[in-house]
């Protein structure tokens, strides 16, 4: 089917999911038409062999405070909404089943996300204890959360190995999720080692979509980028994030990355359908909505990306230097994504629990004098680590 940017979204998703063949487009109401109209700058691109056409910015719904920025979204047109299982301990979920349970269904497409059980963080492999009976069990508790029979999209959650990405009960899972019709297509989640996951995911034949960390701060880009092109040419539909690449440089955040040229650079390569930006504010939404217009990215925004990228920023590329440096075996590029989500996106919960599943306490650096660990972006470790660190002291309900 031809791609248009001027068919409404209820006709994309009515097309797509059915096939050509059996779709049925929904004939023009006065209120269809004004819709197209106020849409009509919006552009779609294919996710791959699942077919379903998606607008090349879709939402990241990872706060709870999200709630009112997601009605915004609805009404400019946002299609796609991402969530997680992890995020905020469930109540991300509930926030959206809440939204979309008054929403028609088919309008919409829903992802959701489940870490397996078991993983260790520090080598991205996983132990006995990851099953396909808990990973059904947890998919469970997301759909009632979500109050859906089905979610559009199941991603196996952040992914950094081919281990895990192959290993048989997550594949068993996966195959069994989609055969019972909890979900539609089948994803893998991944923002470390993202070359070998997507390699991985291209063996194991069975994941539809690929969700990568994917920005202009990465230092092996170029890698990605090829690795992007040829699991698009096998027919796997990509999805960007982390696409602000920390959304601010300094932890005061008087500096910010330009989000819009980011977001532009991003969505420059055509084999990424789209992305799932974390909006933040409204007037983040508007402008990252706004950069349909034009994806070309102006002089100015070329030199505002070159100036971010030459400063280290809050953005860790979780690029695995450090491993293996610090004396106490502290897992240094999860904290320092901890660092990002805490200063770079304001986003507490996810920084917290990322934290504690790495059993990282408050201070962990105390006893040490001398820090052995060298980062290739001259981050001063042990000094992010004490400050992110204090989190671990702080109680839940003081986090939103
Ligand atoms: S100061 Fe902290 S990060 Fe550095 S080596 Fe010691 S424990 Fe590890
Ligand atoms: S802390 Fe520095 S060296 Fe370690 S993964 Fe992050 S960017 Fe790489």
């Amino acid at each position: 089917m031809k791609t248009s940017n001027k068919t409404n979204r209820r006709q994309f998703i009515k097309v797509t999911a059915t096939g050509l063949a059996g779709a049925t487009l929904i004939t023009g109401s006065d209120v269809e038409a004004k819709t197209r109209k106020k849409k009509e700058k919006i552009i779609y691109r294919t996710l791959g062999r699942t077919g379903v056409k998606l607008p090349i910015v879709s939402m990241g719904a990872m706060r709870g405070e999200s709630k009112a920025l997601i009605k915004m979204g609805i009404d400019k047109g946002i299609v796609h909404y991402d969530t997680a299982h992890v995020y905020q301990k469930g109540k991300n979920e509930l926030m959206i089943g809440e939204i979309f349970k008054d929403q028609n269904r088919d309008d919409f497409f829903i992802s959701t996300k489940i870490v397996p059980d078991d993983m260790d963080r520090k080598t991205g492999l996983l132990g006995e204890g990851a099953s396909a009976e808990k990973f059904m069990k947890n998919l469970d508790i997301s759909l009632e959360r979500l109050q859906m029979k089905q979610v559009d999209l199941l991603y196996l959650h952040a992914i950094s190995t081919k281990e895990a990405t192959l290993h048989p009960e997550m594949l068993k899972a996966l195959k069994t999720a989609k055969e019972q019709g909890k979900t539609k297509f089948i994803g893998i989640s991944t923002h470390k080692n993202e070359p070998e996951v997507i390699q991985a995911a291209m063996d194991a034949g069975i994941y539809d979509v690929v969700l990568t960390a994917y920005n202009f701060k990465q230092d092996h880009h170029d890698e990605l980028k090829a690795m992007i092109k040829k699991g698009a040419e096998a027919g796997i539909g990509f999805v960007a994030m982390k696409t602000m690449a920390g959304g601010f440089l300094d932890k005061e955040q008087t500096e910010p990355v330009n989000t819009k040229a980011a977001l532009k650079w991003v969505l420059q390569d055509e084999n990424i359908c789209t992305s799932i930006p974390g909006f933040t504010a409204f007037e983040h939404l508007e402008e990252s909505f706004s950069v349909m217009e034009d994806l070309k990215l102006t002089k100015q925004e070329e030199k505002d990306l070159e100036f971010a990228r030459e400063y280290a920023g809050l953005y860790c590329n979780q690029c695995d230097q450090c491993k293996g440096q610090c004396q106490k075996g502290l897992p240094i590029p999860e904290i320092m994504r901890a660092y990002m989500y805490t200063y770079g996106y304001r986003d507490m919960s996810q920084a917290k629990d990322l934290l504690a599943n790495m059993g990282v306490e408050n201070d962990p650096c105390a006893s040490c004098d001398n820090c052995t660990v060298s980062c290739v972006k001259q981050f001063a470790i042990a000094d992010k680590i004490k400050d992110v660190s204090r989190l671990a002291n702080v109680p839940d309900e003081f986090i939103s």
